[in-house]
């Protein structure tokens, strides 16, 4: 029978609840245990995908194609899972099922109501979630904060199933926020008392608390927080800020945080190997080498909008010892070459994500079109690909005003436009080509050299296509398709074979890259951003000696 642990938050969100859910659960796996982890969103949309990144951050996308919260991307790095559309939940999805059946007479009769039938519905997804992975331990976390309106029957279906399930079926850690004063140096408890007394208001006494601070916490705090809150003195864990967020298992394993959550679960306790892990956060700590990496994207102002893809731009800094220094440029910053020049002439690689809108599209060009005249280690992902399309059209092929129809209707060279299977469709909202569809490698190409094999599983969200009407051309021109659909006809991979670097792909590779297993794509951009450090080095010493 599966156990289940539900994550709350207190004082504050943004507290870092969905790392602490993925570090947990990874120690869990490193026991031998089978984890799944599941999220449960208060917001009214039904999943996503239809938010601006500025709102919510990036929409992470699993194998299914379900559109998903970021934290997703998390649970799967660190636990090493494939996750899907069960594994996040919203009100928006709860009530849109509950108003179907309704409609469909499943209720005829009764009055719906938020208990039991929206509650029912939030436990029946509980059920759902682990009738597909069947682990032995389903990690719930609880988007938001404990206290929130939007968040109440949340906790109201927690509080009646973990009831029917019984004690020692599951167990309910609070994570929450210990403020530092540093005018007096100190750690106030307060606030996170009363978030468990909101939480205990609800029929939740939290057999842990995870407290996160930016200082080491006394003895005292801890022993008040235990006494106050009804919470066993060894269950009263720490999770201090980390440099990276990879240190955090090792950091919660100190505290013998699994030891307490077996023992809660009446699990046994088992011994976990954490070697692979010691060694990878070992390499993060110790890097040999520092790489600057460009990011030219759209929505710069917030990080969490590219999580995944700095995320795996980190992975492939892990294996090649390198710290990832990420320079994030603005795309609409970029007017002119000067600006080009300004921005990246010390940069040793350049990556342009995924994006929607016309904005910021000709800073992307220009940052492509330096990339490529300048042989700078260049990646694009998915816009960026449909970017550098553009840019070699415009710039190579000659085509002038080429464009996406995404971004101009009227152009007279599509050289990207509206795939056939969305020229029908009206509506937003899971209406993209979603998920992980296969792509075959031509031999002997870049993308072959660093996947090693010629067919791939990548995962996909996008309503545009590369156009193949331009295809005899761009091939003419110096451009190689690398990879396609298994049927020939959509271009997945495209590079310029002269380039050192300079590849692009329609899907998104940031989604499966984890820490101790780097992205074939992410990998090949860094090994040969450090390359390019290193030749301008020498050439650099050439000079001096000169
Ligand atoms: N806007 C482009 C499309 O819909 C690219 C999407 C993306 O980058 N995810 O095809």
């Amino acid at each position: 029978m599966t156990k289940y642990i539900f994550i709350t938050g207190g004082v504050v969100s943004s507290l870092g609840k969905g790392i602490v859910a993925a570090s947990l659960g990874r120690l869990l796996v490193d026991r031998g245990y089978k984890v799944s982890i599941q999220k449960f969103d208060p917001y009214i949309n039904v999943d996503p995908g239809t938010m601006s990144p500025f709102q919510h951050g990036e929409v992470f996308v699993c194998e299914d194609g379900a559109e998903t919260d970021l934290d997703l991307g998390h649970y799967e790095r660190f636990i090493d899972a494939y996750l899907s559309q069960i594994n996040n939940v919203t009100s928006g999805s709860v009530y849109q099922t509950v108003i179907n059946k309704e409609r469909a007479g499943e209720y005829l009769g009764a009055t719906v109501q938020m208990i039991p039938h929206i509650t029912g519905e939030i436990k029946s997804r509980l059920i759902m979630a682990s009738k597909r992975a069947n682990p032995d331990i389903l990690i719930a976390e609880i988007g938001g904060t404990v206290g929130d309106i939007e968040g109440l029957p949340f906790i109201e279906a927690i509080r009646q199933f973990r009831a029917e399930i019984g004690a020692q079926n599951s167990m309910s850690i609070h994570v929450t926020l210990l403020p530092y004063l540093p005018t007096s140096g100190e750690l106030k408890t307060k606030p996170s008392q009363h978030s468990v007394n909101v939480l205990r208001s609800y029929g939740i006494q939290p057999e842990m608390l995870v407290l996160r601070t930016q200082v080491p916490i006394g003895k005292n705090e801890k022993e008040k927080l235990s006494l106050f809150c009804s919470v066993n003195k060894d269950s009263v864990i720490e999770c201090k800020d980390m440099d990276s967020i990879y240190e955090v298992p090792l950091y919660l394993e100190k505290q013998n945080i699994t030891e307490q959550v077996l023992k809660t679960l009446n699990l046994e306790p088992r011994h976990a190997d954490l070697t692979e892990w010691k060694e990878m956060v070992y390499n993060i700590k110790h890097p040999k080498q520092e790489l600057t990496i460009a990011l030219a994207g759209k929505y710069t102002e917030l990080n969490d909008a590219y999580i995944s893809v700095v995320e795996s731009l980190k992975h492939a800094g892990f294996e090649a010892s390198a710290k990832i220094n990420i320079k994030w440029i603005a795309s609409e910053d970029i007017l002119s070459d000067e600006d080009t020049k300004a921005h990246l002439a010390d940069v040793d690689g350049i990556v342009v994500p995924g994006g929607f809108g016309v904005r910021g599209i000709e800073g992307k060009l220009k940052v492509i079109q330096y990339a490529r005249e300048n042989n700078v280690p260049f990646l694009g992902l998915c816009l960026g690909m449909q970017c550098a399309v553009i840019e070699y059209a415009r710039n190579v092929l000659g085509l002038e005003n080429a464009n996406s129809t995404e971004f101009d209707k009227t152009t007279n060279y599509k050289v990207v436009d509206l795939m056939e299977e969305q020229k029908n469709i009206a509506g937003y909202g899971a209406t993209m080509r979603l998920g992980s569809y296969p792509c075959k490698i031509v031999p002997g190409s870049k993308a072959h050299g660093v996947y090693g094999c010629e067919l791939i599983l990548e995962r996909h969200r996008h309503r545009f296509e590369f156009n193949n009407e331009y295809r005899d051309l761009i091939k003419e021109n110096g451009m190689q398709i690398s990879g396609t659909s298994p049927d020939g006809l959509l271009a997945e991979i495209i590079e310029i074979p002269e380039n050192d670097w300079f590849v692009a792909c329609q899907f998104h590779p940031e989604f499966k890259s984890r820490p101790h297993k780097p992205h074939p794509l992410f990998k090949g951009l860094i090994e040969a951003s450090a390359k390019m450090k290193e030749k301008r080095k020498s050439l650099n010493t050439i000079e001096t000696v000169k």
